[in-house]
């Protein structure tokens, strides 16, 4: 950190996701001078994640000299206009009753503020990507689950229940008896999904072992039909959805982030085609792109909206 930008306010930025959690040093324009990550201890409650997060804080806060303001916070679930997380899937055991705002608050001692992950990052490219400024745009998110955000007039669109670009819990074209994350069958995130990915490559492969994500975009890229065939598949799946919810929203924008960006136009322009062959023609001068700050998106944007919070606007301002 420069001595320039110990005069300027900073605040952090953490983003809370089913595998990882990323933490980093923002300021006002949104560019992050210091990052760090770790691993999300999902399966050991919630006390242990907030712990996680207290930990990077630390971290970040003594090569800071400790001059941050205060703290923003994109996690996974619905996240309630106070902070609580109000329901989760089951990525993160017992998230859902989850004080997010006062858990980090009493540890970190600061401001703190909360919104779901996938809400942080559609702020991030909104306040801070190449479409700044955007009144318009579909925001959605592809990495240990899917999520989405409509967002009109520059705001992001809550809901009556919080749950407004559900995208992922969407139905699917394919009948499967598949569990998605939510509990019920054959969603969209259940096959669309890294997680949903790994398993269409384990099921057409007969391997019981399994690889990674990774280990599949690697084969893909070296020519293996059926490594191939699974990316392209999840593709056309979350293709189809996002052309449902371009007929509903018209956003004339959607940015694809997530932890997907990894595999870049691998899954991309399957994506793309897939898009464009189902959008009718009305629609079709829709532009769809990869998110301008790629996985860093829910970290900056939490941060940019604790800025906002020490500006004095509150979460009304930025939520419909
Ligand atoms: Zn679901």
């Amino acid at each position: 950190v420069t001595t320039s930008a110990i005069h300027e306010r900073l605040v952090l930025g953490v983003d809370i996701g089913g595998t990882k959690i990323l933490a980093g040093v923002i300021d006002r324009q949104g560019k992050s001078l210091l990052t760090v990550r770790g691993v999300t201890p999902a399966n050991a409650g919630p006390e242990a994640i907030l712990d996680a997060v207290g930990m990077l804080a630390v971290q970040l806060r003594s090569e800071t000299s400790g001059l941050v303001s205060a703290c923003g916070v994109g996690s996974a679930g619905t996240i309630g206009p106070t902070g609580i997380v109000l329901r989760a899937t089951d990525h993160v055991l017992d998230w859902a009753g989850t004080d997010v705002v006062a858990g980090l608050r009493s540890r970190l001692k600061l401001p703190t503020v909360a919104v779901n992950d996938v809400h942080a990052a559609s702020f991030g490219e909104l306040w801070a990507g190449d479409c700044k400024g955007t009144a318009r745009m579909l925001f959605v998110a592809v990495g240990t689950g899917v999520g989405g955000a409509v967002i009109a007039g520059g705001r992001v669109l809550r809901g009556a229940t919080g749950a407004a670009g559900s995208i992922g819990h969407m139905p699917s074209r394919i009948a499967r008896g598949r569990m998605c994350s939510c509990g019920e069958l054959d969603h969209v995130e259940a096959f669309a999904s890294g997680p949903g990915m790994e398993r269409t490559y384990r099921e057409a492969t007969e391997d019981d072992e399994g690889i990674g994500l990774t280990e599949i975009a690697a084969l893909a890229r070296g020519g293996d039909p059926t490594a191939n065939s699974v990316i392209v598949d999840a593709a056309q799946i979350l293709g189809d959805a996002i052309v449902t919810a371009v007929c509903l929203t018209d956003p004339g924008l959607v940015v694809v982030g997530g932890g997907v960006l990894g595999m870049a136009e691998l899954f991309m322009t399957p994506l793309k085609n897939q898009i464009e062959k189902e959008l009718p023609i009305t629609l079709r001068a829709t532009t769809v792109r990869a998110a301008f700050l790629g996985n860093e998106a829910a970290m900056v944007g939490a941060g940019l909206l604790a800025h906002r919070t020490l500006d004095g606007l509150g979460l009304d301002s930025v939520f419909t």
